[in-house]
């Protein structure tokens, strides 16, 4: 989000600098990798509290560590996995932070078989507006049977936070405003609030033992074919996690033959394979071996067979690392291209044009269905556009490509038309990448809780930060 400006910036180096830094600012904008898509990590005048320098990493067990704020993904991943060790819950951007990633419960391609970032946090360290630092251990304070938390401060102050009374939707992954549900855990109440209640400075996070991983290029002769072998593939995963079968696929990506038409050749060539032919669509698919190499990709052969695939898909194999990167580098040139001809738009046709995309999850049985609404919307709005994501879990990005300014407003009035409809499936209209300060997210977490849920969510922010200092205008405006 283009415009930021801030009073200064602080990089802390421990959790005392932050609690002294809290209590002495007006308004501070907590920031960790700034890679959110939202504007959230976009200062509008206040103090940035750059948490790069909080930093450490501590394997603590086979199944947890302890780890700064401050520390990027890909680093967190490096330290465990000398130790045989894995952190699941990762964004597809590795660049980004500990704190940012909980700040807001982010998620990744793998939300399919192991859940967003919300259940591997078992503690954090947080620093409230006033400067206090508050320990919140997973299971130690429990929601009130009637709604609320009562937190007493450091200085004897106690507190009584009010939550939020509406239902939130039944969906695998949600970054939309303050987690809300009836005996709740006050962990929750911080993971994914980004940044408005506190200051995340450190977090001990479960993991497992690295998997084994092969990565699966699979082409499709059509959309209605790659959504059929999606179905497909997760049976087989959740029979493997039953014990039933050697095929455990953790993660589907979906790339639309409309995406396809935007990536360049060198991108294809650079992976090693030919353009596919339209309307063919890709799927990426990450399988975790545990066992023998050529049961499970037999298994994996079979069912592609019976959804009529007919081309063999390139495997890299566990172990080979190059042939993956080349494939994630293909899936990235996706993007990569969209946002291209975004940039080449704002260029040559109006400064004012920006990225304008959905983060959009419905329940897995809807997704057919919901595929159909984006594409009957834009066409309605008569904008192009590209749709790519996490198909494992019914949550896709629907990008607009606009040609003019006037596509973007299109583009905008088309993703609030999707959102009511994807509300009314059971789905929501932010899944992962949080509200931010953008307008439009902003509005859609309104068509998703009403004006009233974001009432509720103020009487929270006003119980726990009641001068408004941290991320002021993040999720919801003041007023
Ligand atoms: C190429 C690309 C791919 C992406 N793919 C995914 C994806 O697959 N899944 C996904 O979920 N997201 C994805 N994202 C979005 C982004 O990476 C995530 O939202 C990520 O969690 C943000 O982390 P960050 O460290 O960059 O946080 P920032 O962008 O710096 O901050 C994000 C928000 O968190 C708050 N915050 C940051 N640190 C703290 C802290 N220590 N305490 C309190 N609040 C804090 C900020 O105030 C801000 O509101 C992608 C982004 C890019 C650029």
């Amino acid at each position: 989000m283009p415009g930021g400006f801030a009073a200064g910036v602080a990089f802390p180096h421990s959790a005392a600098d932050v609690a002294a830094l809290v209590a002495a600012a007006g308004r501070v904008l907590p920031i960790g990798a700034q890679s959110s898509l939202t504007g959230g990590a976009t200062p509008r005048g206040e103090l940035l509290l750059n948490t790069r320098n909080l930093t450490g990493v501590s394997v603590m067990s086979g199944t947890t560590v302890q780890a700064g704020a401050g520390v990027p993904l890909a680093d967190l991943q490096r330290t465990l996995a000398a130790r045989g060790l894995y952190y699941p819950p990762v964004p597809t951007f590795d660049g980004a932070f500990v704190g940012g990633t909980i700040a807001t419960n982010a998620a990744g391609a793998a939300t399919f078989k192991y859940g967003s970032t919300r259940p591997w946090v078992e503690r954090i360290t947080v620093v409230l507006s006033d400067g206090s630092r508050l320990e919140v251990q997973r299971g130690e304070t429990i929601a009130s049977p009637d709604g609320w938390f009562e937190l007493a401060y450091p200085s004897g102050r106690v507190v009584r936070v009010p939550l939020p009374t509406y239902r939130m939707p039944d969906v695998p992954k949600l970054s939309a405003g303050y987690y809300a549900r009836s005996g709740m855990d006050l962990i929750d109440l911080f993971i994914g609030s980004e940044g408005t209640l506190g200051v995340i400075v450190e977090a001990v996070l479960r993991v497992i033992p690295l998997p084994r991983r092969a990565l699966v290029l699979v082409t499709c002769g059509s959309e209605t074919q790659a959504l059929a072998a999606t179905a497909a593939l997760r049976r087989e995963a959740m029979g493997s996690w039953r014990g039933e079968g050697p095929l455990d696929v953790a993660a589907i990506e979906y790339i639309d033959s409309r995406s396809l038409a935007h990536v360049p050749d060198e991108a294809f060539a650079r992976a090693g394979l030919p353009r596919p032919p339209w309307p063919a669509a890709l799927l990426l698919a990450q399988i975790e071996i545990a066992g023998d190499d050529t049961a499970a990709l037999e298994r994996l052969s079979a069912v592609l067979d019976a959804c009529g695939v007919r081309q063999d898909p390139s495997v890299a194999a566990p172990g080979d690392e190059r042939q993956a990167a080349r494939l994630l580098e293909l899936r990235e040139a996706v993007p990569a291209a969209v946002n291209a001809k975004i940039a080449a738009a704002k260029a040559r046709i109006h400064p004012d044009i920006e990225k304008t995309a959905g983060d959009l999850v419905v329940p897995f049985e809807r997704l057919q269905d919901s595929l159909m609404l984006y594409r009957d919307t834009f066409d309605r709005y008569g904008v192009d556009y590209a749709i790519w994501g996490h198909v494992s879990d019914g949550n896709l990005h629907p990008n607009v490509v606009p040609r003019s300014l006037e596509d973007m407003h299109c583009g905008r009035r088309a993703l609030l038309d999707i959102a009511r409809g994807v509300i009314a499936m059971g789905g929501a209209p932010l899944a992962e990448h949080g509200v931010g300060r953008s307008p439009l997210k902003q509005q859609l977490l309104r068509e998703l809780y009403g004006e009233q849920g974001i009432e509720e969510m103020r009487a929270v922010k006003r119980a726990l930060d009641p001068a408004w200092k941290l991320s002021p205008g993040v999720i919801f405006p003041e007023q």
